[in-house]
C-alpha cells in the first residue's frame, strides 16, 4: 500500500524523524487557528501519485490570507471539491537531497539512494548514487560514500541521519522509503519535506489494520467499482483502457502478456493479480469478472491463461469448460495452457487444447502462438519494430 504524505510523514514523525508541523484541512474545516504564527505555510494536495509540484498541487503562500482562495485553486485542478488538504509550516531550504531505501530485488536486501541535488527533477539526474546496505550499516561504513557527494559536514550529519532509516524500513515492513526533498535548512537542520512511503502488503498482518485511515480511504476512492468488487472476491485487478479482457494470475505473467498484446496492436483491458501472494485459488471469481468486461461492447475477446504446476489440468478444463456452457459468453474467448509434470497425471496439454478445440474454444501451449491468433481474429496488426 501506498501511503498519503500525511501518513508518509506520520510514520517518520514515530521514528523520531524531523517533518515539518502541519494540519490536514477536510472539506468544511475552517482556517486552523494554530498555523496562524507559523513562519510560512505550504498547501499540499494529499493524493497517490507523485509530481504534485509540477501540476501545481504543491503551493507556497505568500500571506496566511491566501489560505481560502489556495484551497480552492488546488481543489479545483484535482476536480474534487471535497480533497483533503495537508497544511505545512514552509521550510526554509537551503538546499534540496533525494534519500531513498528500497529492497534491491536482485540482492534481495535493502539498498540506499542518494543524489545531491532532490527535488522535482530528480528522476532525470544522473547523479543517482545505490548504496547497498546491511546488517553491518553504520554512519561510519556510510560516510565515506556520502563525502563524494557533499561537503564534510554535511556528509557527517547524512550519514548519521541515513543509518536510521534501514531500521524504520525493516520494522515498519516497507518496500521504499524515499524523502524527496529532504532539506537541509540554513542552519543546517535536516527536514522531511515530502515522504514517498509503500508498505509491503503481504506482511500487513503485523501492523495495525487501523492505521493509515487517510492513504486507505484515498485509495479506496481511487478504485472503480469493479476494481473494489475484485478485491472483495480475492484478487487484484486494475482496469485498463483496452480491447481485451485478459485473465491471469501472477503479476509477472499478467506483465508478460499485457506486452505480448501490445507488440501484436491490442491493448489488455485489464491486470489481474492474486492478492498478497495468495495462493488461494480464485479462477472462478477472475473469469467472473472477465465476463463483466466482456461484455462492454469495445471488447473484442477473452484471454485466459493457465499455468498449473501442481494443481490438475483436467479439472481446470473441466471447471472452464462448465463456465463457458453454464452462460453464452459475450466475445471469443482463447486459451493458454502451461501445465508441469504434476499437473498433466491425468490429462496432457495437448489432450487439454484438443478437448477445448472439440469444444469450439481455440487453445493453445504457445503463448505466442496463442497472441497472433488473437490478433488475427480480431483484425489487429502487429507493430512493426
Ligand atoms: P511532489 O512534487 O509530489 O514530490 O511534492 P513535494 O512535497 O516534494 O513538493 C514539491 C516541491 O515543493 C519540493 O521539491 C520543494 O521544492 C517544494 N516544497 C515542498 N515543501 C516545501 C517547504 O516546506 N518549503 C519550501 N521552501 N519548499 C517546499
Ligand atoms: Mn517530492
Amino acid at each position: 500500500m501506498r501511503l498519503a504524505e500525511i501518513d508518509g510523514k506520520a510514520l517518520l514523525r514515530r521514528h523520531g524523524v524531523a517533518v515539518p508541523r502541519g494540519v490536514l484541512l477536510r472539506a468544511g474545516d475552517g482556517t486552523p487557528a494554530e498555523a496562524a504564527q507559523w513562519g510560512g505555510h505550504v498547501l499540499k494536495a494529499q493524493v497517490l501519485e507523485g509530481g504534485r509540484g509540477k501540476r501545481g498541487l504543491v503551493r507556497r503562500l505568500a500571506n496566511f490570507d491566501e489560505l481560502a482562495e489556495t484551497r480552492r485553486r488546488i481543489t479545483a485542478a484535482l476536480g474534487d471539491p471535497q480533497a483533503p488538504l495537508l497544511l505545512e509550516e514552509a521550510v526554509t531550504i537551503a538546499r534540496e537531497i533525494y534519500l531513498a531505501i528500497r529492497i534491491d530485488g536482485t540482492r534481495q536486501g535493502l539498498e540506499l539512494l542518494v543524489a545531491g541535488e532532490g527535488g522535482e527533477e530528480v528522476e532525470t539526474t544522473k547523479e543517482l548514487v545505490r548504496i547497498p546496505l546491511d546488517g553491518a550499516t553504520t554512519a561510519d561504513t556510510l560516510y565515506p560514500e556520502l563525502a563524494k557527494l557533499f561537503p564534510r559536514d554535511l556528509a557527517a550529519r547524512l550519514a548519521r541521519f541515513a543509518a536510521r532509516l534501514p531500521d524504520i524500513a525493516r520494522r515498519e515492513d516497507l518496500e521504499l522509503l524515499e524523502i524527496n526533498p529532504l532539506a537541509v535548512t540554513p542552519q543546517g537542520r535536516l527536514v522531511a519535506c515530502d515522504a514517498k512511503v509503500i508498505c509491503d502488503d503481504s506482511a500487513g498482518f503485523r501492523h495495525d489494520p487501523e492505521d493509515f485511515p487517510i492513504s486507505r480511504a484515498l485509495e479506496e476512492r481511487a478504485m472503480t467499482p469493479l476494481e473494489r468488487t475484485a478485491r472483495d472476491l480475492g484478487f487484484q485487478l486494475v482496469e485498463i483502457e483496452g480491447d481485451i479482457a485478459l485473465v491471469t494470475s501472477g503479476a509477472g505473467l499478467g506483465m508478460m502478456m499485457i506486452d505480448l498484446l501490445a507488440d501484436n496492436g491490442m491493448r489488455a483491458a485489464c491486470f489481474m493479480d492474486n492478492l498478497r501472494g495468495a495462493p488461494d485459488e480464485t479462477m472462478a471469481e477472475r473469469l467472473r469478472v472477465a465476463r463483466i468486461i466482456a461484455e462492454r461492447p469495445q471488447i473484442k475477446a477473452i484471454v485466459f491463461l493457465t499455468v498449473l504446476s501442481s494443481r490438475s489440468l483436467a479439472e481446470r478444463i473441466e471447471a472452464l469448460l462448465a463456465w463457458v456452457e453454464a452462460q453464452p459468453l459475450p466475445k471469443p474467448l482463447f486459451v493458454g495452457i502451461a501445465a508441469g509434470h504434476a499437473a498433466t497425471r491425468k490429462m496432457s496439454a495437448e489432450d487439454a487444447v484438443a478437448k477445448l478445440g472439440a469444444a469450439g474454444i481455440a487453445a493453445f501451449t504457445d503463448p505466442i502462438a496463442l497472441v497472433r491468433a488473437v490478433a488475427q481474429a480480431v483484425g489487429s496488426r502487429a507493430h512493426s519494430s
